[in-house]
Parts: structure tokens; sequence; C-alpha cells
């Protein structure tokens, strides 16, 4: 791969795995262009900063004149749209920036692309890839798994606010024909997720020895996919997907979330047993006064609106793309709590 792509978002957690894997893997040159919002930041993409193929735009996707500017001074033969606000949870207590930046920011970006798209003859080889989650389809219950066919019905206006950008993406390629493709993906996990979401909030709170805090009785399913999964599969469906077609990505791997939550104490108490002495945030060492991590576990009022289960069927992009999981959960919550244990400068660095 030797074009250049536009990654929105790419300061975040799943864009920057892309920025990165496209710089230290392939030949393509990156525009990065994120808001830097609190959920972005520039240590994300330290590794690949100063490369000579990387170019960062700190902009707004809801800014019009900036979206075409990037457009036409960067030329883009792609566009991997990940920027959004991600936070269920946040967008309970404030929606407005969840429709401020998913909806009305990406009709802005696919306009933008649009007239690029146009001025440019309408080139067969560009793809706008918008990134989207299994979200949008609303919950299960305790048998089924979402296919491309299932009808869009959101819970939260997080969701609400993704789907109504599926549907902008999917009204731009059968309106005026742009090369859209859809991508919608189960929970992800990894290094570099922002400290706010469960995986990083439960491996934080039991290094500082704080309680770990498990919406309702936790019983919740959610599939996961390792991150970098997830990055082959978006590369996968930019290059050799059906343009206008939707691709449901997952890692067949569904979990309660209570189980999750117990998967990480149980590595926790085997790296660092009871007794052993732990790093506060302030960097003091305190001797760790629970018998095992799963002690703080705390169960708490659930969340309104919270999603019961999700499943994904990916047999489309499965068959047809030949993509599948690699990483294992097993494997890839090894990798991400060592991660966290090993960046707590990083963790210190994004919570300001
Ligand atoms: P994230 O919150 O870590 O990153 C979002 C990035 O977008 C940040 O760098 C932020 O600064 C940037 N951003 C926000 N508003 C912006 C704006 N108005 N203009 C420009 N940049 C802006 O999110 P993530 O978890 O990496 O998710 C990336 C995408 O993947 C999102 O579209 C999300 O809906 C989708 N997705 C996420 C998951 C998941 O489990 N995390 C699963 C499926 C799909």
């Amino acid at each position: 791969m030797n074009d250049t792509l536009l990654v929105t978002g790419g300061a975040g957690f799943i864009g920057s795995a892309v920025v990165r894997h496209l710089i230290q893997e392939t030949e393509a040159t990156v525009v990065t262009v994120d808001a830097l919002t609190y959920a972005g930041h520039q240590e994300n993409l330290a590794p690949v900063a100063n490369h000579p193929r990387h170019h960062f735009e700190q902009e707004d996707i809801t800014d019009a004149p900036a979206m075409h500017r990037l457009f036409r001074e960067h030329e883009p033969s792609g566009v991997l749209h990940l920027a959004a606000e991600s936070h269920v949870d946040r967008s309970i207590g404030g929606p407005a920036a969840f429709v401020q930046t998913n909806v009305v920011g990406t009709q802005v970006l696919l306009e933008a692309a649009r007239t690029y798209w146009e001025d440019q003859g309408r080139p067969g080889g560009f793809r706008f890839l918008h990134v989207s989650t299994d979200e949008v389809y609303g919950e299960l219950g305790e048998t089924g798994a979402f296919t491309e066919e299932t009808p869009y019905d959101p819970s939260s206006p997080y969701s609400a606010s993704k789907a109504g950008a599926d549907h902008l993406a999917r009204a731009w390629h059968r309106t005026y024909d742009l090369p859209v493709l859809i991508t919608n993906c189960s929970n992800n996990y990894g290094p570099h997720q922002h400290p706010e979401k469960l995986i990083p909030v439960v491996i934080l709170n039991a290094l500082e020895g704080e309680p770990i805090p498990v919406y309702g009785d936790g019983k919740n399913v959610r599939d996961w996919l390792y991150v970098k999964d997830h990055v082959r599969a978006l590369l996968e469906v930019l290059q050799e997907g059906e343009v206008g077609d939707t691709y449901n990505v997952g890692g067949n791997c569904e979990r309660e979330n209570i189980a999750v939550v117990r998967q990480i104490c149980d590595l926790l108490d085997e790296t660092r047993p009871p007794g052993s002495t732990l790093e506060t945030k302030s960097h003091e060492t305190k001797s760790h006064e629970t018998k095992s991590h799963h002690d703080l576990i705390t169960f708490v009022e659930d969340r309104p609106g919270h999603d019961w289960r999700y499943a994904i069927d990916a047999s489309k992009i499965e068959g047809e793309l030949g993509w599948a999981p690699e990483v294992s959960f097993e494997e890839g919550l090894r990798r991400t709590v060592d991660w966290y244990v090993g960046h707590r400068e990083w963790v210190q660095a994004v919570q300001g």
C-alpha cells in the first residue's frame, strides 16, 4: 500500500493503532486529522510522529472549510473515518457533543470528500471507509447474533448518533455514488485505550488498590476484539471490500462483563500477588492490603439503557475477505494488562 490515506480520529485509541500500523508496516503516507479532544493524544502517535510519511493536522471534522482544505492539499486516495465521541456514559450526561461530532462531523467530512472526488473526475480507486459500532443494532436476548441485515435499533445517545452517521454514509453512496464502505465492530481492547473504558478502568483501579466498579449484576455480555485485529479488518475492507457494502467485524468472543473483570483480577493476582507493593498515581509505593484483586470488585447501580447482550456474526468478512481474528482473548488481555502496568506515565499524561 503506497497511497495517501486520511485518517480521522488518528490520535485516539483505534485510530492511532491504524496510523502506527500504516506507517510501520506499509508504504502508505498518512494524514492524521484529529481535534485532540480529551480522548485524543499525541503520545499515541509518538513512535511515528516524526516519520516523513506522517502528517498531523489538528482540525475539527465539523469545520467544513478545514476539511475541504485537507482534501485539496493532501489529495488522499482513501479515508478511514474514526473521529467520534465514543464513550456511552459521557453520551448520557452530554449528548449534544455526540450529535455534533458523530452526525454533523460525518456529514461535513462526506461532503468534503464528495466535492474533492468529483473535482478529481470521480477516480475509481477512491474509497471512504466509515468506521462504526455493533451498538447501532441495539441489544440481543440470550441467543442470536447481529448480521449486516439486522435492523438498526440504537439505545444510547452514542449509538443513536453512530447510527445516524451510518445512514448518512450509506446515503452519500446511494445518492452521489461516493465509494463508501462501512464496518460495524464489537468492543475493542488493547494498549492506548482511554482510561475511562471498562478494561483500563479495571486494570488501573486494581493496580491502585481502589474499588473496581461493575454495572448492575455484571451479567451483560459483550463481544471482544483485540485492537490490532480490528486494524487488519479495516485495511482489508478498505482495499478489498465491495463499495457500498457493510461488514460486521467481531472477535467471536462473547464474555459477561463480570467474567472479563475476574480474568483481569486473576492475571494481576498472578503477576502482583497479595503482599507485593503497588505504585500509586503519585508514584508512591504502598503495600498491597487486599487478599486478592477480586476483593476490590464493587457492584454499582446499572447504567440507564444498558444493552443486555451484543454478539456479531462476522461470517461475511471472514468468507468474502478471508479475515479472521488472530489474537485470542487470553493472549490479548495479557498483553493489555502488561502494557498498562508498564505505561503508568502514559496514563498520567492522558488523565491530565
Ligand atoms: P477514541 O475516543 O479513543 O478516539 C476518538 C478520536 O477522535 C480522539 O482522538 C478524538 O480527539 C477525536 N475526535 C473527537 N471529536 C473530534 C472532532 N470533532 N474532530 C476531529 N477529531 C475528533 O475512540 P476509539 O475507541 O478509538 O473509536 C474510534 C472509532 O471506532 C469511533 O468512531 C468509534 O465509534 C468506533 N468504534 C469503537 C469501538 C471500541 O470498542 N472502542 C468499537 C467499534 C467501533
